[in-house]
């Protein structure tokens, strides 16, 4: 089932795109293919340019029948021809940066981002001689401003990872479009479910699928999904060259989590909503950020965008002092939410970020792009991924540790 023939509603695309019954055997579900070498019918070439769409499964570095699945699920949830997995979700960045980018070309990327992606651009992609530009893509004009004749790709991300701040995309494909430039949007944290990326104009839209796609927190990976003629590209160089692809196990463990996607989504969805008006009525809590609530900076933006407002919360309380103390009381207290990194699990995460060490390590703000960090994050905030428990029971979790 692809995106052409896509006849069916979203419940049904999740559970059978991808994972047809086994030819050999009637088997209903899906059956794991480890073998890394197929058995060859013909004399064939041995080099990515040999690859056609049709040819042959060879080596499981160039094509894998389970990895190919769980791309064929992930295209079809995304509205895109193709899908591309990789070995996580930083493989994914990786191989949008270092397939589109060159020596001499300039890059436009938001000035907060998953940590990962915000130093892999600015400690990686200028040692390799592209010209980097981090700008706050909740600016459109921002963004106009920071295009070049040589922008060939404005890489953003919505909601952002960590502060829940959106990025306007058919604003900034417009913008993509009059440059030439690709554009590519790390849609982690809405899902496929979030937005419809493609309507909005995104190129290619990438998700860590160790997150909301996977959902289990069992298994790492990421996937970029776009047309064919971009993601045939991004396999040659990306997966054949650079060699960072998804273990079969991986894909169907990812695959099986896939199936209930959308039914999480909107529990996640349903739970967080929940939570974050209970946050924003409690007086120990200083500000909330979530896009299903009115309050949202952008709120407007987000009932535009956003079919789905996804289960990430985040939420400040006080002061750093304030925010390092009541870190170690979550650290001491906490009995359902597991103090964490990583989001998009059926359990719920929460993890501490002070504004002032992630300046240092990773965004590098300064004047009015961290003015606007600040009037988002203040000192810092608690990023609260809400998973699929029962809302009462988190809520009492965050009660006991807000002490
Ligand atoms: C986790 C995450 C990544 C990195 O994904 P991994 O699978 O951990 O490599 C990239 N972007 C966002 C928004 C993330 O949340």
């Amino acid at each position: 089932m692809t995106k052409s023939n896509r006849t069916a509603g979203i419940m049904t695309t999740a559970i059978h795109a991808g994972d047809p019954p086994d030819a050999s055997t009637n088997a209903s579900a899906p059956p794991i293919h480890m073998s890394s070498t197929y058995i060859t019918q013909d004399l064939s070439g041995f080099s990515a340019h040999d690859l056609t769409p049709d040819s042959p499964y060879a080596y499981s570095r160039w094509a894998n029948p389970t990895v190919a699945g769980l791309e064929a699920k992930i295209a079809a949830l995304q509205g895109t021809e193709a899908c591309l997995a990789t070995a996580s979700g930083m493989a994914a960045a990786s191989a949008i940066f270092f397939t589109f980018l060159s020596a001499g070309d300039h890059l436009v990327v938001s000035d907060v981002s998953y940590a990962g992606v915000a130093e892999l651009a600015r400690e990686t992609l200028p040692r390799m001689g592209v010209e980097v530009s981090a700008v706050n893509m909740s600016d459109p004009a921002a963004v106009a401003d920071a295009i070049r004749p040589n922008t060939c790709l404005i890489h953003t991300e919505t909601p952002v990872n960590p502060i829940g701040r959106l990025t306007d995309l058919a604003a900034i494909s417009n913008l993509a479009r009059r440059a030439g430039a690709l554009l590519s949007c790390d849609a982690t944290f809405a899902s496929p479910l979030g937005m419809d990326a493609v309507a909005l104009g995104v190129d290619l839209t990438m998700h860590s699928i160790t997150k909301y796609i996977g959902g289990h927190g069992d298994a790492v990976g990421g996937a970029v999904a776009g047309s064919a003629k971009l993601i045939s590209k991004m396999r040659a160089e990306a997966g054949i060259h650079h060699g960072g692809i998804l273990s079969p196990f991986n894909a169907w463990l990812i695959a099986r989590g896939a199936t209930t996607l959308p039914l999480r989504m909107q529990a996640h969805q349903a739970g967080a909503m929940a939570v974050a008006e209970w946050l924003e009525a409690d007086p120990r809590v200083t500000q909330v950020i979530y896009p299903g609530l009115s309050s949202h900076p952008q709120a407007d933006l987000a009932k535009r965008q956003m079919s789905n407002m996804s289960g990430m919360i985040s939420f400040q309380v006080g002061n750093a002092a304030d925010g390092e103390r009541v870190a170690q009381q979550m650290i001491d207290r906490l009995e359902v939410i597991h103090y964490a990194v990583s989001l998009g699990h059926h359990r719920s995460l929460i993890f501490w970020m002070g504004t002032d060490g992630l300046m240092e390590t990773s965004f590098r703000l300064q004047g009015p792009q961290l003015e606007d960090y600040r009037a988002y994050a203040g000192d810092g905030i608690f990023r609260l991924s809400v998973g699929l428990e029962d809302a009462e029971d988190l809520i009492g979790d965050l009660d006991r540790a807000l002490g």
